[in-house]
C-alpha cells in the first residue's frame, strides 16, 4: 500500500503495478484529468448546494476532491458508494485520511449502483464512471436525475463507439459507427444520443454541456431540460453523418461555460497538459460545425504535396470570414464552417 497524492487529496491505494479490473481496489492516476474537469465544470456554473451521487466510488477519490476542491456552497450532501466491500473500507479510510469526518451530509453506503439510485429521492449531479460501457447504469441515473441536474458519462468502450467492432456498437449503441479519422467525434456523438434516448423515455431533455475524447476513454456532461417539447427538439437532431450514427448532430459544448472552465483553470494553476486542453476545447466550442477537416487525408485525396502550417492554414481561413480553429480530437485536424471545396482551393494555393 501506498499513499498518493492528486489534487488536494492524499488516499491509500496498493502499489502501483498493471492498472486493471483485477486491482482490489480500482485507482487510475491517469483519470486525474477526468476528475480535474468535473471540478472546474462544477466550480463553472451556477449552482450551489447540491446532492451529488458517486455511485462507482471504488477508492473515494472523486468524492473526496469534490469535498476538498469544490466551492463552499456547493454540495449539499453527497453520497459515495461501491457494490465492493473492499472499495467502501478504502472509502472510509480516505475519508479519515483526509480528516473528513462522515456526517449528515456525507454518506457511504455499500449497494449495486442502481439500487442505490433508485433507492435516492433524486440527485442534482450523478457521476457514472464505470470500467467500460456506462449502459447498465444510464437508466436509473436518468431516473433520478433532478430537473435542472447534471449527469456526467465517462466509457472506456471507445473501440466499440469508434468502429473496431461496430456490431458491439450496434448492439450497446444502437447506432453504427465508422472508423476514420473524425472516429472520436463521430463516437462521442453517438455516445451523447444513447443517454438523451433513455433520459426522452422519461421527459428528460439532456442537453450537452461540455464533451471530450481522451486516449482511451469518452466524457460527456449532460444537463437535465424537463419537458416534452425540449424532448423532441433534441429527438430532431439525431441523424446521420459521414455514413455513421444516427448521432447527435447539435453542439458538443456550451461555448460560453469552456470559456470560464478555461479562464479558472489559468487561475489556479493546473497542469499545463490541462490548460493546453481546455484551450482547444474553448476555441472549438465556438464554431458551430459537425465533425472537422483531416488536413493529410485531404491533402492525400487531392492531391496536394505540401502541406502549409497549421496555423497559416486557420489564419488563412479566419481572414476569408469563416471561423476555424484547432480540434482536441485530432492533432492534424481544423475544425471550420468553410465548405471543403473551398478549404481545398486554399491548400491548394500557397
Ligand atoms: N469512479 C472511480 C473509478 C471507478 S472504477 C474513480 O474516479 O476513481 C469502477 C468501480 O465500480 C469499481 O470500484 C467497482 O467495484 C464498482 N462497481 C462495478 N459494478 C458496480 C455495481 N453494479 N454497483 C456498484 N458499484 C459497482
Amino acid at each position: 500500500m501506498e499513499i498518493v497524492t492528486e489534487g488536494h487529496a492524499k488516499i491509500r491505494v496498493q502499489k502501483p503495478g498493471k492498472i486493471s479490473k483485477e486491482m482490489p481496489v480500482f485507482y487510475n492516476p491517469v483519470m486525474s484529468l477526468n476528475r480535474d474537469i468535473s471540478i472546474l465544470l462544477l466550480n463553472s456554473i451556477n449552482k450551489n448546494s447540491m446532492q451529488i451521487a458517486d455511485p462507482l466510488a471504488a477508492t473515494g477519490i472523486r468524492s473526496i476532491r469534490f469535498l476538498k476542491e469544490l466551492n463552499k456552497n456547493k454540495i449539499k450532501i453527497i453520497c459515495i458508494n461501491d457494490n465492493g466491500k473492499k472499495a467502501v473500507n478504502s472509502i472510509k479510510h480516505n475519508l479519515k485520511l483526509n480528516k473528513i469526518p462522515i456526517n449528515k451530509k456525507i454518506i457511504v453506503s455499500n449497494e449495486d449502483a442502481n439500487l442505490f439510485l433508485l433507492k435516492s429521492s433524486g440527485f442534482d449531479y450523478i457521476d457514472i464512471d464505470p470500467f467500460g460501457t456506462p449502459n447498465p447504469f444510464l437508466d436509473a441515473a436518468c431516473k433520478r436525475l433532478a430537473r435542472d441536474g447534471i449527469i456526467a458519462v465517462t466509457a472506456t468502450d471507445t473501440s466499440a463507439l469508434c468502429g473496431t467492432f461496430p456490431r458491439a456498437c450496434l448492439r450497446k449503441y444502437w447506432a453504427m459507427p465508422k472508423k476514420g479519422a473524425v472516429m472520436h467525434e463521430t463516437g462521442l456523438r453517438i455516445l451523447v444520443r444513447k443517454i438523451q434516448l433513455i433520459g426522452a423515455q422519461y421527459d428528460k431533455a439532456l442537453v450537452p454541456i461540455f464533451s471530450y475524447s481522451k486516449e482511451h476513454y469518452m466524457r460527456v456532461f449532460l444537463r437535465n431540460w424537463k419537458g416534452k417539447n425540449r424532448v423532441d427538439e433534441i429527438l430532431r437532431q439525431h441523424g446521420v453523418f459521414n455514413d455513421a450514427g444516427p448521432m447527435w448532430l447539435g453542439r458538443l459544448w456550451d461555448g460560453h461555460l469552456a470559456g470560464i472552465m478555461y479562464k479558472k483553470s489559468l487561475k489556479e494553476s493546473y497542469n499545463k497538459e490541462l490548460l493546453k486542453f481546455l484551450k482547444l476545447i474553448k476555441d472549438e466550442s465556438k464554431i458551430n460545425a459537425i465533425g472537422f477537416y483531416d488536413l493529410n487525408g485531404i491533402c492525400e485525396k487531392n492531391n496536394i504535396k505540401d502541406l502549409q502550417k497549421k496555423a497559416a492554414i486557420i489564419g488563412k481561413i479566419r481572414k476569408s470570414g469563416y471561423k476555424a480553429s484547432e480540434t482536441h480530437f485530432k492533432g492534424e485536424g481544423i475544425r471550420s464552417d468553410m465548405p471543403m471545396a473551398k478549404l481545398v482551393k486554399l491548400l491548394k494555393n500557397k
